[in-house]
């Protein structure tokens, strides 16, 4: 089989994890900017995290034959200092036109709070003006179906904003149905234990169809799976899916989304 993982946080993996990765079919690997686990106490420290993301992890990538690409951002996480987060936005233009760079993500909510909503409007509109894609984080657990609407909302305010343009990230029953009505797409994220199990994102997609929606591992440093996308194919699969509608919803849906950046080739 062949897949793309669109949403795995590489530079907190083992180089046996890119390995493994490539062995399970993957092509290729994007890296959204996200919390490294502890606050970076400067603009600095974010510059440095973007040239990782754009110099050191695509060559770590490349010696098992997966191409790696990136998104950046302020995540949500680091978003309740605003003077901070204008410092960082302000770096972000430069490093856009980078040959692996994707758009601007992975945005988003985390508690919901007036200082993370005044930073995504910020990076929406950042993206907006340098005609950058988007994906978006959203809140976990009792936060996410509230944050999901609030982004939204942040998203549909820009009138220069097109839907399908956009991803919203970690939807579950709950949120995905709002998102595919607004016209984006919607990731699943498949962790061992929160977010979506294998079987749950497929009972999703028998629900919903398989019309922009993607599945990603959301691998980090914390308890996650970098094969969670070739394992739930796997479960596709041995639940009477066709090779067709694997293949689609593991390489087909995120080449599509992601390759309306020039950009992302395979
Ligand atoms: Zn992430």
């Amino acid at each position: 089989m062949r897949y793309i993982e669109p949403h795995a946080h590489m530079v907190s993996r083992v180089t046996d994890d890119y390995e493994r990765m490539a062995l399970a079919g993957c092509e290729a690997v994007c890296e959204p900017a996200f919390w490294a686990g502890f606050d970076r106490s400067s603009p600095a420290g974010f510059h440095d995290y973007f040239c990782q993301l754009t110099e050191h992890e695509p060559k770590r990538a490349a010696k098992f034959g997966l191409k790696h690409f990136c998104w950046l951002c302020i995540n949500s996480k680091e978003a309740e200092e605003v003077k901070l987060a204008e410092e960082v936005i302000a770096l972000i233009p430069k490093f856009l036109d980078r040959p692996n760079v994707l758009g601007i993500g992975e945005i988003g909510l985390n508690k919901n709070s007036r200082s993370e909503l005044r930073v995504l409007e910020m990076q929406v509109a950042l993206a907006a003006r340098h005609q950058q894609l988007i994906l978006v984080h959203t809140p976990h657990l009792e936060d996410k179906l509230k944050g999901t609407r609030l982004i939204l909302d942040v998203l549909k305010n820009d009138q220069r904003i097109q839907p399908q343009r956009v991803i919203i990230d970690h939807v579950e029953e709950h949120t995905v149905k709002m998102v595919l009505d607004a016209g984006m797409w919607a990731g699943m994220t498949l962790y061992p234990e929160t977010k979506c199990t294998p079987a749950r994102a497929i009972d999703i997609l028998e629900t919903f169809g398989h019309e922009r929606l993607w599945l990603n591992s959301a691998c980090d440093w914390g308890v996650s799976d970098p094969l969670a996308v070739p394992k739930t194919a796997l479960e596709m699969k041995k639940r009477g899916h066709a090779a067709g509608a694997i293949d689609r919803v593991v390489y087909q849906n995120p080449q599509k989304f992601l390759g309306q950046c020039l950009k992302f080739k395979l």
